[in-house]
Order: structure tokens, then sequence, then C-alpha cells
């Protein structure tokens, strides 16, 4: 039997390993462990969550590096402020007796100014998420000069979420780097091209069945609070007009009462649960087969068993409590060779749970914003448009009909004619989302940042402020957004400022300093139409990559 001991590690690691009761190594770390730590550069790691992956890369690290130099030698990038605290934990545990090693998660959403004290202090691993090191990195708040060692954990997931030009920015700002390991539960070719680009002949390591799970499956999750589970419920089956799903509620009496409200606002849906005959059930069942309803509303028991081919969603109206029913309820899309989508509507509160279904279904979820209003509109009309161009006109006798129509619409133009039939069409959409708020529970927002150095200027008092106004006036109470795109994204100011008012329609004169980076910018801002500004630009995708904007960051 192998044992950590013989694997070569430090023998404070292997005791650390005896204290949290590991026996054995798992194969990731059978296999990476003796590799990493005899000088091998770069590695390629196939593996998901819940292999013991942390391990595999965690105790090389701590045994590699300098504990008496204070200072960043290791580098390990994660997505999530999650994954973030949790490989900071597992860390903590194994370097339990070396007390000279310090170890510091950064990530985004909570005060910048702790971290950048806490980094003051000297540590000698940090752990990050993409945008907070970017953030970092250019306040010049990190020193990654003696970066030794840089790890990648879950690649695909990150550039799943957008992140491929800051995981490359950060390559980049470690010139001393010799080592990168990168860990992905996927290889996508994505992560081949950064991997043949950054890395030199990496070993490459795959344990387990790569994709194990259904890879079919895409799973979403949105999250909104408890009272607009309805509407964002609504708003999902809107913004995909193809869909052909079902959706599963905890209790019978939210089935039916969820199927009345939709059926009287015009969807194809019934209910599926328990309170049914069997007549009434296999009736239900037979016109949702027969797609006579594009949708089926049911709860866990009274779906058991249902085998309908084609489903392209599932929804979540509510988590289930038990991992395994999520398996199920997922597992009712994706089938026989298809892909399809298992969407979940979470109150903020909640992410923990779902992370935790994340790690047994082991797949990753992807947060994605609730469509706005404009969305949704944009996506009917685009899908009319479609059913429109792609309507079947060979077999009718239309062509009968056609000098009446000419004669009919001679007085009326082309354009006239689309609007009319689009107003048929719409009228309903329109209406309904006219007014349509932001469903989105965000994190919390940053405050203006207070650091001395050039950003910080526009905190200075209001002439300064006016002095360094550049566009419009912004006058009085401003604040300043932070958003990830910069000169790289190929935007220079005054196109950039285009950009930014064409999103967001708001007018110039809300606007004030600009201050562009390579990768982020800082836009002043009245703060009254910063949550305006916010709501219009945040979450929305740029050349395939995801926007993200909130306030810029306090202590
Ligand atoms: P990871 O894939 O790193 O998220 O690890 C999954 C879980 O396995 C974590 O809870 C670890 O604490 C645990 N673990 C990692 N390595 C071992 C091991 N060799 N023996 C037992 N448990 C382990």
């Amino acid at each position: 039997m192998t044992t950590f001991e013989g694997l070569g590690l430090d023998a404070r690691l292997v005791q650390a390993t005896d204290a949290l009761g590991y026996n054995q190594p798992t194969p990731i770390q059978e296999q990476a462990i003796p590799v990493l730590i005899s000088g091998t550069k770069d590695l390629v790691g196939l593996a998901q969550t819940g292999t013991g992956k942390t391990a595999a890369f965690g105790l090389p690290l701590l045994h590699l590096i300098d504990a008496e130099k204070r200072i960043p030698q290791a580098l390990i990038v994660c997505p999530t402020r999650e994954l973030c605290i949790q490989i900071v934990n597992e860390m903590e545990s194994f370097k339990k007796f070396l007390p000279r090693v310090s170890i510091l998660a950064v990530y985004g959403g909570t005060s910048v100014g702790m971290q950048i004290r806490d980094l003051k202090r000297g540590v000698q691993i940090v752990v990050a998420t993409p945008g907070r090191l970017i953030d970092l990195i250019e306040r010049k708040a990190i020193d990654l000069g003696e970066i030794k060692y840089v790890v990648l954990d879950e690649a695909d997931e990150m550039l799943n979420m957008g992140f491929q030009d800051d995981i490359e920015f950060i390559l980049k700002n470690t010139p001393q780097r010799d080592s990168t390991w990168l860990f992905s539960a996927t290889m996508p070719a994505e992560i081949r091209r950064v991997s043949k680009k950054y890395m030199t002949s990496p070993v490459e390591i795959t344990v387990g069945k790569v994709n194990t799970g259904n890879k079919n499956i895409d799973h979403q999750f949105y999250v909104t609070n408890a009272q607009h589970r309805y509407q964002t419920l609504k708003r999902l089956i809107d913004f995909n007009p193809g869909i052909y799903g079902i959706i599963f509620t905890r209790t019978k009496a939210d089935a039916q009462a969820i199927a009345e409200r939709l059926t009287r606002e015009g969807y194809d849906i019934d209910a599926l649960h328990g309170d049914l005959t069997q007549q009434q059930r296999d009736k239900v069942m037979g016109d949702f087969r027969d797609k006579v309803l594009q949708l089926l509303i049911a709860t866990d028991v009274a779906a058991r068993g249902i085998d309908v081919q084609g489903i392209t969603h599932v929804i979540n109206y509510e988590l289930p409590d038990d991992v395994e029913v999520y398996t199920h309820r997922s597992g009712r899309t994706g089938r026989a060779g298809l892909t399809g989508v298992c969407m979940s509507i979470v109150h903020s509160r909640e992410i923990g749970k779902l992370r935790q279904i994340e790690r047994m279904v082991q797949a990753p979820f992807h947060k994605v914003e609730i469509p706005s209003g404009k969305d949704v509109c944009r996506k009917q009309f685009f899908n009319f448009m479609d059913k429109l161009l792609q309507a079947d006109i060979s077999h009718g006798d239309y062509e009968t009909y056609v000098p009446m129509l000419a004669e009919k619409f001679a007085e009326i133009s082309k354009e006239e004619v689309l609007k009319r039939v689009a107003a048929m069409e719409f009228d309903r959409f329109l209406k309904y989302y006219e007014n349509a708020e932001d469903l989105n529970v965000r994190e919390r927002l940053r405050q203006p940042w207070e650091r001395n150095d050039s950003r910080n200027d526009f905190q200075g008092g209001p002439n300064r402020r006016k002095d360094r106004r550049e566009y419009g006036a912004a006058n009085g109470d401003s604040t300043k957004l932070f958003v990830n795109l910069g000169t790289k994204d190929g935007f220079y100011k005054a196109s950039f400022l285009q950009f930014i008012l064409d999103m967001s329609d708001l007018k110039k004169e809300a606007l004030g300093r600009i201050d562009m980076k390579e990768m982020n910018s800082w836009i002043e801002v009245e703060r009254s139409a910063a949550p305006k500004m916010i709501r219009a630009i945040d979450g929305k995708n740029y050349k395939g990559r995801r926007i993200r904007m909130n306030e810029a960051n306090s202590r």
C-alpha cells in the first residue's frame, strides 16, 4: 500500500495527513505528489472535485516553498470565492505543523483594503479568484515578482466563466514562474491552447473518468429573492421560446397553484402530482408526450419513472433537499445523446447547498443572470423573426391570395406590415415586460475606495473632481464603478464611452472621469445613475466574455 510517507513528503506534512485521518493517498495524489516534489515544472491534472486534487497540489506546494521568505511564492487561482475559501481551509489543515507558512485567500465581493493589509503582513501562498487578483495587480498591491508556482484550479470552469484573458494576464505577470500546474475536469481546446502557450512539456495525469456524470447537461443557477421565484420562472420560460420542459416543485400545492397561474397567463402547462387519479395522470402525461403541453410541473414523487424524449430544460423551482433527487430531476434532460439544461432558481442563502450538490454531481454549475425584460423581448423577437422566415409557404394555395393581399396592403409599407405582425405577436410580452424589474440578487455593492494613489484622485474635494472631469457633469454626488473591460478588449476611451452609453441608455452628462487600464477600467458616474448602469452592463457578454461591473471597492 502506498503511503504519504512513501511519496517523499516532508515529515511534518505526513504528520498532518495522519492527523486528518488520510490513511492512503488518492490516485491523483499518488501520481502527482512524487512528480511535483521532484521538481517537475509543468503538470496538467485531469481530475474532478472530490478526487483529492487540493491535496495533490497543496501538499507539494507546502513541501516546496521557502517558509523563511515572507513573500508570495505560490499562487493558486480558482474560479469562485467559495472554492478559494475551501482551498485555504484545506491548506490550513495541511500546514498544521508548519507554523511559519501563511496562506491568504483573496476574492471579490469583500473588502479589498483588508486583503491588502493581510498581504502586507507577508504571506507565501495566495489563493485568488482572477478578478480580484487582477484588481490587486493593477493597484500594485501584490508583488508577484517571486512567484515560482502557479496553480490553475478548475481551469475549464474559469474559462466557462469568461476568465480566459484574466488568466493569460496573470500568467504573463508572473515573470519568475517556473512551474505551472493546471487542474481541470475536462480538456476543451482552449485549455490545450493555454497549456501549449504557457507550459513546457507538461506531465499529464488523468484520474477517473473525465466527464463522469452526464456531460450533456448544462447546470445553471439563478439567484433571486424568495418572493421573485414565480416571476423568475416566468422569465426563464419566456427567455427560452422553444422550451419543452419539466418544472419541479417540492409540494403538490405549489405545482397545482403555479400550473393554474401559468395557464391563466397563456402557457401550455399542466401539473402532475399525487392528488390526481390514474386517469388524470395518464391524460397529463399523454398531452405532454404529444407536445400538446409545452411544460409539465411536477412533484418528485409524481414524476418518478417518467421517461420522455427530447426534454430541453428541467427547472428546479426550488432546490431539492437531497442530492440524489437533484440527479434524478436533472437526468430527465440530456438523454440519448441530446444536450439539455438544468436550471435552478435559488435564494442567496442556498448557494452553499448548491455547491454541495455541485460537488456530488461532479459537474460545474454556472451562475447565470436572470434575463432582463428587454432581454426577453429581444429573444422573443428574434425567435419570431426566425419563425416568420422559416414558415412553410410551399403547400398552401397562397398564390391565389397574393393579389388580394397586394391590393389590401397597397397603401402600407413593408415595414409597417412587419410592425403590425410583430405587434400582434408581441403585445403581451412588451406590455408585461415594459417596466420589468431586475430579479437578480446581486452581491453587496462595493464602496468607493480610499487609497492614496492616482486612481483615488477623484475622491478629493469637489474642485479636484471638477478639474478631472472629462465627460459631462457627474456633478454633486458621484461614485466610481469598476468594469473588467480595458484597452485589451480593443477599446479607446472614446469608443469605450460610446459603448457604455449605448449599453446603459444613460446621458453623457451622468459620466465623469474614465480611467482605462489593460484589463480593467474605472468609470466615475453620478451615484443615482450607478445602479442603472450596473444593471445594464453587469453580466452581459462582450465578445464571448462575461462583463463584470460593480462599485469600485473600499476597505
Ligand atoms: P478535493 O477533490 O480536493 O475537493 O477533495 C475531496 C475531499 O476528499 C476533501 O474533503 C478532502 O479532505 C478529502 N481527501 C483528500 N485526500 C484524501 C485522502 N488521501 N484520504 C481521505 N480523504 C481525502
